[in-house]
């Protein structure tokens, strides 16, 4: 199509408020908060006949910030007297009142949009002004700043454009590590609010305990096995060889400790309260576990869980054999099981959340949209798209967005 066909096309969209060369007025509200100064302000700018641009309020320790951005009033003098007119109200109602004249709205903002989120604990001014830096450093513009909470960290969101998300992960991962904050980067768009299943590693992340050292404990074998599940998940052994090599040493152990473990099992805090949300805002929540079915089934049962896979320690006459049957889920079949899950949920891999400790979770993490390394090991750490290293598992859903306040609510409504 030719550029004359195009401009002889009657445009699909009216005509936009505050367009490029348009005069526009910046009207600008701060002081102590309560109700009806946003129908305040507008009910004054209304005698004007003005159209609204854009509009931003914030609440800050009881203080608003408003920000209105009108077109310009029609006719001589009009713009006089709609500054006395706003001054005179925000005097009456005690509020400071700053009127900036000027063209048009935001210029279009840069390509490449991310979600920067900040978890600190506490955050400090240092680590603030760092991540700021390293955002400027790599072209990015910020946005917008908001909190998402102030329990059981601080966590402030940072919206990001002008720079790619893959290149400020990048930049920001090691600055993140030496300031000892948690930063996660992801792109921002549709497919952020259509992450759909959540899936995640068990022991050290879903719950505080590995399950076969509570095994062992009633086998009298701990030592043993607490090395070998050292060792591999920090990636030295196999972990197939070594899940083999512990399952082994709990021969003879009598059916009835099974019962016992699942007592011992200590929840990870805030689990219960990651699941409950994440079911409330419609995620699907799976666990994968290379620990064993005789306790994931059990959680499963307990957190209404959509699915569960592990080993299962293979009973004969009442006791452990030393042996698992079936299928083994190791660092392949995480991530394996993964993709099934998503899969039966019917949602895209790239629309999958994975949350993991170790170097078994490390593939699942990677093959997932986004891969969250929770308390991991520093080689998890270093691989996993974004790392949260503070106790609570109920910070994941700061990741996605969702904010202490929503959380709270949706416990309120029960
Ligand atoms: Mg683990």
């Amino acid at each position: 199509m030719s550029a004359s066909q195009t401009s002889s096309q009657p445009s699909p969209h009216p005509t936009v408020p505050g367009g490029e060369d348009d005069p526009t007025l910046l009207v600008k509200i701060f002081g102590k908060d309560r109700p009806g100064i946003t129908a305040g302000l507008f009910d004054t700018l209304a005698a004007y006949g003005v159209d609204v641009v854009d509009i931003e309020q914030v609440v800050t320790r009881g203080r608003i910030t408003l920000c209105a951005l009108v077109t310009q009033p029609a006719g001589d003098g009009s713009e006089g007297s709609l500054r006395a007119t706003v001054h005179s109200w925000a005097e009456s109602v005690k509020l400071q009142a700053e009127i900036i004249s000027g063209r048009g709205d935001n210029r279009p903002r840069g390509v490449g949009r991310s979600h920067v989120t900040v978890l600190g604990h506490p955050l400090t001014a240092e680590s603030t002004a760092a991540i700021a830096a390293t955002i400027a450093r790599g072209g990015g513009n910020i946005d917008r700043i908001f909190r998402l909470a102030k329990y059981p960290v601080t966590a402030v969101e940072f919206e990001v454009s002008g720079t790619e998300t893959a290149a400020l992960r990048t930049a920001l991962a090691p600055e993140a590590a030496a300031l000892g904050v948690d930063v996660a980067v992801v792109a921002s768009g549709l497919q952020r609010r259509a992450q759909r299943l959540v899936v995640m590693d068990v022991d050290s992340t879903l719950i505080q305990d590995e399950v076969i050292e509570l095994f062992a404990a009633h086998a009298g074998c701990e030592e043993q096995v607490a090395e070998v599940t050292a060792a591999a998940m920090r990636g030295e052994l196999d972990f197939e060889q070594s899940l083999h090599a512990r399952v082994r040493l709990l021969e003879g152990l009598d059916e009835s400790v099974v019962e016992k473990v699942r007592g011992e099992v200590r929840l990870t805090p805030g689990a219960r309260t990651l699941v409950r949300t994440l079911k409330r805002l419609g995620y699907q929540v799976g666990v994968v576990s290379g620990g064993f079915t005789q306790v994931t089934d059990d959680l499963g049962e307990r957190l209404g869980l959509d699915f569960a896979a592990a080993n299962t320690l293979e009973v004969v006459d009442g006791k452990l054999t030393g042996r698992v049957t079936g299928e083994v889920v190791d660092r392949a079949g995480k991530a394996r099981l993964l993709r099934r899950f998503a899969a039966e949920a019917g949602v895209p891999l790239a629309q999958t959340v994975a949350i993991g400790d170790g170097a078994n979770d490390l593939d699942m993490l990677n093959a997932a949209g986004l891969g969250v390394a929770f308390n991991a090991k520093p080689l998890v750490r270093q691989a996993a798209h974004t790392a949260v290293n503070v106790p609570f598992l109920d910070t994941v859903l700061y990741l996605l967005g969702v904010t202490r306040e929503e959380v709270e609510a949706a416990d309120v409504q029960e």
